[in-house]
């Protein structure tokens, strides 16, 4: 550096950078300790791109696409098949209330619970796509079944046991898990502590007991954790505790901090077994309990070394979990929405028409195919980030909330277009699981209200903004020289980022992204050019918004909640446009791709308007409309839009088929089987059915006397008919079956008031 630079820097640090040290010092609260493990937690990723204001769009194109192996492919044609074919989610909703034995012994034998696993330690070692791809496949059957095979490969052990366990429990632990000889269950939950987790009184102390007729170091357990998927059957247990050690055989500290640890659930004092019933699906749940139960210090995962490192881990573990299960769940809810809704709205007619025919019912199955189009985009997109070795936690997050609100909004259309249908509950309705399986996705894994509130823009912003995380350690270490030095370092490169954002935000706000960077991407190079647009916006509005209100954000969660879903929109529009791109920009799709675009830019807009209107400062407010929102708003897809999409669900085309691929359908004398049937058999018959409403006739008989079909179109009318008939039926019970169905007995364990 030169001597007159050197002047100059050091001239800055002192007069300008050292007083804005001080009042950011002074105005931002300090990250609290599980603030900063949730914060390291997995890496950034494409969310960093867009946080940038002017995302490379050649980065995202580049991506290989997620594809599945020869091997994984005969998989989901073999075993998911077979095991789809077993499942009868009707009866083990109102009959068994559990899987079908030979169900269970089969996600063993074929090693559904070790997908994840690598093959040297005797799972399958399948992709993280593989993985999503067989969730999604036999959650379009099962949900409950989709939940059972999905838990132990997401956030159960063998995840933890994977990424952060001896060699030795490796070697032990995962040939076991692969072939289902222990079932696994992950317990934090309990009942004090849900969203908040941390807060979990459940305890561990470090002292000395009997193991293995051995006097070894150990932990003393107690705990109380509850809503524990595959707990009553499981086990293992991956128990989550704070961990003290009060006479300090370990070392000085008392407490040691949240611990993860394998415990056995056949050791004294463990008490299982017992379920809940969650929105009545048929995976088993359960609380759990624990009274001065003994495990030796080997048993915490990672072995000794990783005591009080189980919320790092944890977190580490969702980082790359919620970004396949749930998300798997709802891609499969929006491709079955898409096949089963389109398909009746088809053979389904009222006021002499197909339902699909009246606009109010398009509009619904336009929201339904184009969210099962964007789900998908989504999913894939976060599957190949996965594969590439990411552990990406905003898009996680993101995917996790989207997806399940997404499968909210698609499985309500579906019902709703089904009427009385999806009501009635029966084996012939293909519906009602699903839908009662809504708030367990909305729940489970992060609640949604929290996620969007807290997660994804309040940690997003922290982690994924090129400059933001830079100042926050700047500023929080206690070596005053180097905080400045730092600070100094990282605030002006942030205040130069920040004006070529503003600029970009106010040209590309100004001429409607016209002139925004975009690839060439045939049709979808003008959605490029807007997502440009809105990047820029975005990022313009994230720094006003940590300068005007520093700290502060964090406890606003409507502003923070609202620029989370900009955030999110833009990633679910890039997978959307990523899904165009990598099956080869199929013109037939442009409708689907429409719609996505359309709705998200107009829902990205809405979310600006409220910014713009309850911006704490208001100048500020006025500032940002100026800058980004100076014409107004858009209205989202239009007519056109919402019926091409319409009609793509109603007719066998290409489009539909891509967006319904991997659907389980099942045989011809079950519901989807039959609606299935009973959809081709009415398309095949439409020009027959065209030919007689223009002549007017309705009586099939008198229109073959008149000669107007012939015998065979008759009998093909006649058999369209009949499956028609028998797909409109609904279920009723003779009232003694209901009575003897036996559930009602089972009685519920009433709480003891607390002393
Ligand atoms: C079917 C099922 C399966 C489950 N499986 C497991 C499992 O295998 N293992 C396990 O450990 N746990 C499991 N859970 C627990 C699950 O993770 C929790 O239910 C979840 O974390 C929420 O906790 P809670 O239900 O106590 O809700 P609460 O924490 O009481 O939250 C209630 C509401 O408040 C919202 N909220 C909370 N804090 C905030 C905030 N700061 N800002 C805005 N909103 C907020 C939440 O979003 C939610 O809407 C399961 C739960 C269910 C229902």
């Amino acid at each position: 550096m030169s001597p007159a630079t050197h002047i100059m820097t050091t001239a800055r640090r002192e007069i300008l950078t050292r007083p804005v040290l001080s009042l950011v010092q002074s105005a931002l609260p300090a990250l609290s300790a599980t603030e900063n493990e949730a914060i390291d937690a997995g890496n950034t990723w494409w969310d960093a791109a867009l946080f940038t204001g002017n995302p490379d769009w050649e980065q995202l194109l580049a991506i290989p696409p997620a594809t599945l192996t020869e091997e994984e492919r005969a998989f989901m044609d073999g075993p998911v098949d077979r095991l789809c074919a077993m499942i009868d989610d009707w009866r083990m909703t109102w009959e068994t209330r559990d899987l079908p034995p030979e169900a269970w012994d089969f996600l063993k034998r074929e090693k559904f619970f070790g997908i994840i696993i690598p093959r040297e330690h005797g799972g399958l070692g399948f992709s993280n796509f593989a993985h999503s791809e067989i969730v999604r496949k036999i959650a379009t059957r099962s949900v409950s079944t989709a939940v059972t095979a999905m838990v132990p490969n997401s956030l159960g052990p063998g995840e933890l046991i994977l990424r952060f366990g001896t060699k030795e429990q490796q070697e032990h632990w995962l040939p076991r898990l692969a072939d289902g000889r222990e079932v696994p269950a992950f317990g934090l939950t309990s009942p004090e502590a849900g969203s908040d987790a941390a807060a979990m009184t459940d305890e561990g102390v470090i002292c000395r007991g009997q193991w293995n007729g051995e006097d070894v170091l150990g932990i003393r357990l107690n705990w109380h954790k509850r809503y524990i998927t595959l707990g009553p059957v499981a086990t293992i247990l991956g128990l989550a505790f704070k961990l003290r050690d009060p006479d300090h055989l370990l070392g000085h500290q008392d407490d040691i901090g949240i611990t993860v640890a394998l415990v056995p659930t056949d050791l004294p004092g463990v008490t299982i077994g017992r379920r809940h019933i969650p929105s009545m699906q048929t995976f088993q749940n359960g609380p759990n309990e624990g009274h001065d139960v003994f495990i030796p210090l080997d048993n915490v995962i990672g072995g000794p070394e990783r005591v009080g490192q189980g919320w790092k881990m944890l977190m580490s573990a969702l980082a790359a979990g919620r970004g396949i299960s749930l998300p798997s769940l709802s891609a499969a809810a929006g491709a079955f929405a898409a096949h089963t809704t389109g398909a009746y709205a088809r053979v389904r007619s009222q006021f002499n028409l197909p339902i699909g025919k009246f606009e109010g019912i398009q509009e619904r199955l336009a929201r339904i195919a184009g969210n099962a189009y964007l789900l998908d985009g989504a999913r894939r997109l976060t599957c190949a980030g996965l594969d590439q070795g990411n552990h990406p936690a905003v898009i996680s997050s993101i995917l996790k909330l989207h997806a399940t609100e997404r499968m909210r909004v698609v499985i309500n259309d579906a019902m709703d277009v089904h009427g009385g249908k999806a009501i009635i509950e029966g084996p012939r309705n293909y519906l009602g699981s699903q839908y009662r399986a809504i708030p367990v996705g909305i729940t489970v894994e992060g609640a949604n209200i929290l996620t969007r509130s807290l997660m994804v823009f309040g940690q997003g912003a922290i982690r994924s903004h090129p400059y933001l995380l830079e100042e926050i350690r700047a500023v929080g270490d206690a070596n005053r020289g180097r905080a400045l030095a730092n600070f100094d370092q990282v605030l002006w490169k942030h205040i130069g980022h920040a004006l070529k954002t503003a600029i970009r935000a106010f040209v590309r706000g100004w001429s409607g992204g016209r002139f925004a960077p975009a690839p060439r991407a045939g049709k979808a190079t003008r959605y490029y050019r807007q997502m440009s647009r809105y990047a820029a916006a975005f990022a313009f509005v994230s720094d006003i918004s940590f300068l005007t209100l520093g700290g502060e954000l964090k406890r606003r969660e409507l502003l923070s909640g609202r620029l989370g879903d900009v955030l999110s929109e833009l990633y679910l529009l890039s997978g959307a446009l990523k899904r165009w791109e990598d099956e080869g920009r199929q013109d037939e799709d442009l409708p689907l791709l429409a719609w996505c675009m359309e709705s998200g830019f107009a829902t990205i807009e809405q979310r600006f308007a409220e910014i713009i209107a309850n911006f704490p400062a208001r100048p500020v407010g006025w500032m940002l409309r100026l800058f980004i929102q100076p014409f107004g708003r858009r209205n989202g897809p239009s007519d056109r839009t919402i019926r091409q999409c319409a009609d793509i669900l109603l007719e066998p085309c290409a489009a539909r088929e891509r967006l319904v691929e991997n659907v389980y359908i099942g045989g011809a004398d079950e519901a989807v089987g039959r609606l299935t049937d009973a959809f081709q058999q009415t398309v095949a018959t439409q020009p027959v059915h065209d030919r007689l409403r223009k002549a007017r006739i309705r009586d099939l008989d008198k229109a073959h006397e008149q000669g107007l079909i012939t015998d065979g179109e008759l009998e093909s009318l006649r058999a369209a008919d009949a499956a028609v008939a028998e797909v409109i039926a609904v279920d009723d019970f003779a009232a003694e079956d209901l009575d003897q169905s036996g559930h009602e007995t089972a009685t519920p364990r009433i709480a003891e008031p607390a002393e």
